[in-house]
């Protein structure tokens, strides 16, 4: 067994963005590919701004994208309790064990942590390679006589407030050591904190887990970070959306990693074998949402018939395209024509209406698309229609059928495709004409393209 534990450690003080189910992800994945721990310890120390409506969709985001937690709230575990709120006798234990050793004092009301020796900022980041390397001895004592580092004591930070709550850093680093984590794997936002934290390691006498940084995720457009209020950043917005969860947690996956086999829809099990934490980018990745929709209907496509259909069937009765009444025979007839055409399921109800009912849309573009150039889509509907009437009810009869009319009228057969498709669906484009011409059966086409 693995001895790889890692955290996702969350402050419920506002939504779920893609920053931060995009660093769970990447703990989630380390774990998995180790065969380590994941750890959801949940840093709710800040009263003021922590909520559980927060907290809730932290938990059901998480539970959505499928990045199950081995220990920590709901499932419990041997390190628990995981809400930080409820941790407060240990750290007062653990603000002891410092006065005690002389490392923490008073002053002004608050506790501050007592640093000793050069500073400490040479870490090991997996990812960030290029940390400020300041604690070789002769560069500090010529740093402090230049003035350039100050004095260990002006570097001293406070750990517990005047009011009595443990800061942060404090927090953090108890827990990570009581929980035994190996790695950090968390945005580079908190890489100034690093410092502190290994004072605090240092402090305790426990060697420190190793760190890995990861990049922002910038704004699709321009040089700022994707910030909460960016359309895209909320991940209940995909879960409102319709979006498969295993397309956005495979999206998730390429901001700021590449799979090596060298495709981008992959399966989660493939992703697991294949991550690195050291083959994160060092560079920021940029947020794409299209490239994310894209993903997402690749996933789509490739589901079985049957997953397809057990998906759709709430997504369309909801849209009141279907009721209870259509079998899942029939549904899946439809869906098996639609399926590599089909965008998105949030697109789905208004892209198979008309297979289910005459009262469809019908698209004002498409239709002066058809006109457009002198088109008449009613006498190419009136040429095609008796042949169709006199069809057996096969594709390959369909294609005869086309063919014959256009020869006959000095047409080509697809002149008949773009009319007979908007007579028949209110659409310009769509899933294969003559498949979408079967499924929907003879006596419904003819009446439509009768009009
Ligand atoms: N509660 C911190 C945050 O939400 C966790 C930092 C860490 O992962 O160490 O950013």
């Amino acid at each position: 067994m693995s001895s790889v534990r890692v955290r996702f450690a969350p402050s419920p003080t506002g939504f779920f963005h893609i920053g931060s189910a995009r660093t769970a992800l990447f703990n989630w994945l380390y774990a998995r590919h180790t065969g380590g721990k994941f750890i959801l310890r949940i840093e709710d120390t800040d009263k003021e701004r922590n909520s559980d409506a927060f907290l809730k969709v932290i938990l059901d985001s998480m539970h959505w994208l499928g990045t199950d937690w081995d220990e920590g709230p709901v499932v419990g575990g041997e390190h628990g309790p995981y809400f930080q709120s409820q941790r407060t006798e240990l750290y007062h234990a653990k603000l002891k064990e410092l006065a005690d050793k002389g490392r923490a004092y008073e002053k002004d009301g608050a506790w501050w942590l007592r640093l000793e020796g050069a500073r400490s900022t040479v870490f090991d980041d997996h990812l960030k390679k290029e940390i400020e390397k300041v604690d070789a001895a002769p560069m500090v004592l010529d740093d402090l006589v230049r003035g350039r580092v100050e004095r260990a004591e002006d570097r001293d930070f406070v750990i517990f407030r005047s009011n009595g709550e443990p800061v942060f850093h404090f927090v953090n680093v108890v827990d990570d050591i009581a929980m035994k984590i190996t790695h950090v794997i968390r945005g580079e936002d908190h890489l100034s904190n690093t410092s502190k934290h290994l004072e605090l390691f240092k402090a305790f006498g426990v060697e420190p887990p190793k760190y890995a940084h990861i990049p922002l995720i910038l704004k699709t457009d321009g040089p700022g970070k994707m910030s909460k209020r960016d359309r895209g950043a909320l991940i209940e917005e995909y879960q409102q959306r319709r979006y498969l969860p295993e397309a956005v947690r495979n999206y998730l996956c390429l901001l700021g990693w590449t799979p090596t086999d060298g495709r981008e829809v992959l399966p989660i099990a493939d992703i697991i074998a294949q991550f690195e934490v050291g083959a994160v980018h060092q560079s920021n990745a940029r947020f794409d949402e299209r490239k994310m929709a894209n993903v997402n209907m690749q996933t789509l496509r490739a589901l079985t018939p049957a997953q397809f259909a057990a998906l759709a069937r709430p997504v369309l009765a909801d849209a009141g395209v279907i009721d209870a009444q259509v079998t899942d025979a029939r549904l899946e007839e439809v869906l098996a024509v639609v399926q590599e055409k089909a965008v998105s399921l949030e697109h789905l109800p208004d892209f198979v209406r008309f297979f289910f009912t005459d009262d469809f849309k019908k698209d004002e573009n498409a239709l002066a698309n058809l006109t457009k150039k002198g088109g008449d889509p009613q006498a190419r509907v009136a040429e095609i229609l008796p042949a169709l009437a006199g069809c057996v009810w096969t594709e390959a009869a369909m294609d005869a059928a086309f063919a014959t009319v256009g020869a006959a009228h000095g047409r080509k057969p697809t002149d008949y495709f773009a009319p007979v498709r908007f007579a028949v669906s209110g659409q310009g484009g769509g899933a294969h004409l003559q498949a979408v011409l079967r499924v929907l059966g003879q006596e419904t086409v003819l009446k439509r393209l009768k009009g």
